[in-house]
């Protein structure tokens, strides 16, 4: 039986909750949405931390992002919310946060796209990183446009991560996987770099979605995900300037107390 309006406002007010006992938020950031019918959108508010919100704070919108009901005012981040709905009639639930590790590739300008965990291959293919746009106008989608059709959750350079899919529940997990991913992936890194799995065993593993009832419809797309053969060797011969070697040179001086 489908959920009733009451219900589904309870999942909205209860990821509040977790996203920010998770510190995927500070203060009143991020933003959830649910798909209650073909023209409108039950919204978490501008200017209310996400943790803390109660029943009424939620507002309906129609999909044009126009106010229909509710005291509060509408987040300036809706009209992403509304392109993925767009775009995505499949997508019922769309939640977007700020948690650390993964906001931390994303500002570093690093996607995350190394085919290194069967998980995250089988359930998102990859992370894309999508161009910075100025939150609250329409270039913040921009980025995001090549992506959307093909992939479960995005990473919003110098912003933020923002996840959908078929339940509010089904977008937060996704958005727990991402930043898992991120935190093993910045552990790989400390400890000497990630092995990439060959082309061959991704394959094997977008091959076997169907078993895990998994829909996702992206492989090899867009460049990602990485495997091993994509990596470049670490006996491999690069060409630098002049300039860039004195610098690195200068750098190390430097580091070790030279001058
Ligand atoms: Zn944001």
């Amino acid at each position: 039986m489908p959920k009733t309006e009451q219900q589904l406002r309870d999942d909205i007010i209860r990821v509040g909750r977790m996203i920010c006992d998770k510190g995927w938020i500070a203060a009143n950031d991020g933003n959830i949405t649910i798909r209650l019918g073909p023209n409108l959108i039950l919204a978490t508010p501008t200017g209310v931390c996400k943790g803390m919100m109660c029943m009424e704070d939620l507002i309906l919108c129609d999909l044009d992002g126009n106010k229909i009901a509710g005291e509060r005012e509408r987040t300036s981040e809706m009209g992403m919310h509304l392109t993925i709905y767009k775009l995505r009639p499949d997508v019922m639930a769309i939640l977007h946060a700020h948690p650390p590790t993964a906001t931390g590739f994303a500002t570093a300008g690093r996607a995350l796209n190394l085919g290194l965990l069967p998980e995250i291959v089988i359930r998102l293919g990859s992370v894309p990183l999508c161009d910075y746009g100025l939150p609250g106008t329409p270039a913040l989608t921009e980025g995001m446009l090549p992506y959307i059709p093909k992939y479960e959750a995005l990473l919003m350079a110098n912003h933020g991560v923002v996840s959908y899919g078929s339940d509010v529940f089904d977008a937060y997990f996704k958005m727990e996987t991402v930043e898992h991913f991120a935190r093993i992936a910045l552990v790989a890194e400390l400890l000497g770099g990630p092995k990439v799995l060959p082309r061959a065993e991704i394959q094997k593993l977008f091959d076997s979605r169907k078993r895990y009832s998994v829909d996702s419809n992206n492989g090899f797309d867009q460049g990602a995900p990485l495997a091993a053969e994509d990596m470049p060797e670490s006996n491999e011969k690069f060409e630098i300037t002049r300039e860039q070697l004195l610098s690195i040179i200068d750098e190390a001086l430097k580091v070790r107390g030279v001058y």
